[in-house]
């Protein structure tokens, strides 16, 4: 038998499932805010997994990867213990920010403090009421407004246990991320806890690709951990790619960019990435590979500033090995179009 749950008082036993709102802080109208967070507690005992998404409230793919991962009737199968916390950063999302109303960021406020900002606060309740009673943790990202990523996880790859689940997520590309001051994965890796970050598409947007991939990875995870059983198809060992460096290939002028490399697609060194020009094309500047690689990550928007982030190019040491996967993986993932929709999507 697992052992009972218990979150903000409430106790989830194993065998049941639970919607919690954990209490976050009042807001300035009296209304209390809360986190809504759901618990399915196993019947069997195992690891205990907390997904989290929207610590940046803008980010909103894996929220809707946590609903349909809710709904997986293999869940039913659990061992141990899952916690979905679907809004992290109740404030940002209400506000369609990634920031608090104080203008800090969730993920540079970890471990946080009791007494210390709203950040801070909320920080500090998510490490004592989630974080402290979980083993392993995935926390969910897209990249920021006008930004999209490639579908990657990022990870602490020098550890093998982390690596071992990074590897398991199935997504092509893997960065081996140093962590950042603050964040929850520095947090949780203090506590002895592997993390893997999912990072894919765009703030304030869906993207189905970018969601399938994330409900997949967290299962193969899952399964990685032993939380659920082995799928039956029999399939050779998936190998991502880890990429050896990566760098945003920043605009040298500032105008309106005309972009020329979609997300994942290969350049060589000197490739030809975007033009940045002013108005009227007088003056036109080319933006050029600096070497070889994938883009990883892209700016979607035309109007940029000298110094602006436009392309985030990942080099590889089997550059069409990493090339191979990331077709293959879009090939797996890309929506069929289905006539008529039905309300699981695919959202277009
Ligand atoms: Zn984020």
């Amino acid at each position: 038998m697992g052992t009972t749950v218990r979150i903000n008082g409430v106790d989830v036993p194993p065998g049941k499932r639970e919607t919690i709102d954990l209490p976050v802080a009042k807001l300035y109208t009296h209304t209390m805010l809360a986190m809504p967070l759901h618990v399915i507690n196993g019947k069997r005992p195992g690891p205990s997994l907390f997904v989290s998404a929207a610590i940046h409230g803008d980010e909103l793919n894996g929220v809707e990867i946590i609903r349909r991962l809710l709904k997986l009737p293999i869940l039913n199968r659990l061992r141990g213990t899952l916690i979905a916390i679907p809004i992290v950063n109740v404030h940002g999302f209400l506000d369609r920010s990634r920031y608090l109303p104080d203008r800090r960021d969730l993920n540079r406020s970890f471990p946080g403090h009791e007494r210390g900002s709203l950040a801070s606060r909320v920080a500090n309740l998510f490490m004592e009421e989630i974080v402290g009673q979980c083993t392993h943790g995935i926390d969910l990202h897209t990249g920021g407004l006008y930004r999209s990523n490639l579908p990657q996880i990022r990870a602490n790859l020098d550890d093998e246990e982390t690596a071992r689940l990074a590897k398991a997520f199935g997504t092509p590309v893997l960065i081996n991320a140093n962590i950042r001051d603050g964040s929850l994965r520095q947090a949780a890796a203090e506590q002895g806890i592997p993390m893997l970050l999912y990072e894919a598409g765009e703030a304030l947007r869906f993207d189905e690709v970018s969601i399938r991939a994330g409900v997949k990875g967290i299962i193969n995870v899952m399964r990685a951990l032993e939380m659920l059983p082995a799928s039956r198809k029999k399939k050779k060992p998936y190998k991502p790619v880890i990429a050896r460096a990566s760098n945003w290939v920043r605009s040298s002028e500032s105008g309106i960019l005309r972009a020329m490399v979609a997300l994942g697609a290969q350049v060589e060194k000197d490739s030809l990435l975007g033009v940045v020009a002013d108005p009227f094309g007088e003056r036109e500047v080319e933006i050029r590979s600096p070497y070889k690689g994938i883009i990883v990550g892209r700016n979607n928007l035309p109007l940029v500033h000298q110094g602006e982030a436009l392309f985030h190019l990942a080099r590889f040491q089997k550059l069409d090995a990493a090339l191979a996967l990331v077709e293959e993986f879009h090939e797996q993932h890309e929506p069929e179009a289905e006539y008529p929709p039905g309300p699981e999507g695919p959202i277009l």
